[in-house]
């Protein structure tokens, strides 16, 4: 059967020849291609979505998916549109297949234009938008190396999640005599931290939430994570349940605390800890170094490094010098590291 359109070839598809078939080939293509991103972060909005992962090629695989042509033709690729160009014309070679027959390749021209736009999460960031608060607090109240050690800790935390989410980030950082606050972008991020902190060390954390207003049609509350660390200093002289100890030192289980009254090391479990019990008289065993003179059936005699003064001790100790807690003319053995 001849073609029913030119009457000279062989038909091949619903009458037509090769030639006229192609003749028949319609391409849509989109009016206008607009490439817009972020100039602080690099984000590019992909339809109604800005994407921050592999964002050029998010977008080009929107834009392809407005090409489009008839039945019984099929796109087999497209040129990317040239991102770096200044024109204002994008030039496109789009590639057709018929069937698994010929392929042709045709020029297309789209008008083009690129746009710099401060992305969502940017202006959240610029704006203070936050949606928790950490509070990082002292036993006491005031500014400790372990309290500016975790504020770093959480700062590393917020940067590892916004490889993978943008939404975390860190607002604002204010250092306070008394602590550090630290604005979260997500809830999320105060929540881990939290919860990863009590692990960690003896801590008490205290949530609260208000309500900051209507966000997408829902009430929207923030969070407050307030992290009061126990951040004692060793030697100190502190109350526990109204009796009266040296402080020694934490571990993730407990403190440590030295009895007066017998001179023992003794643990006090993390969940008997209740930071209400617990006080800091504002007194202080004074640290000293001591040379070991002589330490035999549990009897040791020492020499105070600086004083020269020689105190005997009913205690073996080993080594040939030692470091003590003496508090009121009482000399107690020191937790090690
Ligand atoms: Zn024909
Ligand atoms: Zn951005």
């Amino acid at each position: 059967m001849l073609c029913i359109k030119c009457g000279i070839r062989e038909a091949i598809h619903k009458g037509l020849c090769e030639n006229c078939l192609w003749d028949t080939l319609s391409i849509d293509k989109p009016g206008s291609i607009t490439f817009t991103n972020c100039p602080k972060c690099g984000a590019v909005k992909v339809g109604n979505y800005w994407a921050h992962h592999e964002p050029q090629e998010r977008w080009q695989k929107k834009i392809n998916e407005l090409f489009k042509v008839n039945e019984p033709f099929a796109i087999t690729s497209l040129t990317p549109v040239e991102l770096n160009k200044i024109e204002d014309t994008a030039y496109i070679r789009i590639t057709v297949r018929r069937e698994e027959a010929e392929e042709k390749t045709i020029p297309l021209e789209v008008p083009y234009r690129k746009e710099h736009i401060s992305c969502p999460t940017c202006n959240k960031v610029t704006g203070s938008y936050y949606e928790s608060k950490v509070q990082i607090r002292g036993f006491s109240e005031k500014m400790s190396e372990e309290l500016v050690r975790i504020h770093e800790e959480l700062l590393l935390m917020v940067e590892n999640n916004q490889k993978k989410d943008p939404e975390s980030f860190v607002s604002k950082s204010v250092q306070l005599r008394e602590g550090i606050d630290i604005y979260l972008g997500k809830k999320k991020d105060g929540d881990t931290f939290s919860r990863e902190i009590q692990s960690k060390t003896i801590c008490n954390v205290v949530v609260s939430s208000s309500l900051a207003g209507i966000k997408d049609g829902k009430q929207f509350f923030r969070f407050t994570y307030m992290i009061r660390i126990l951040d004692i200093e060793p030697g100190s002289i502190i109350f526990f349940d109204g009796v009266k100890y040296i402080y020694q030192g934490k571990r993730p289980g407990g403190i440590f605390v030295t009895d007066l009254k017998d001179g023992k090391i003794i643990q006090i479990n993390k969940r008997l800890i209740d930071f209400d019990k617990l006080k800091e008289s504002g007194e202080k065993a004074i640290r000293e170094r001591f040379i070991v003179l002589d330490s035999h059936n549990g009897e040791a005699s020492l020499m105070n490094e600086r004083t020269y003064e020689q105190i005997i001790l009913t205690m073996d100790i080993e080594g040939s010098q030692v470091d003590l807690f003496n508090y009121e003319e009482n000399y107690y053995r020191i937790m090690g590291e």
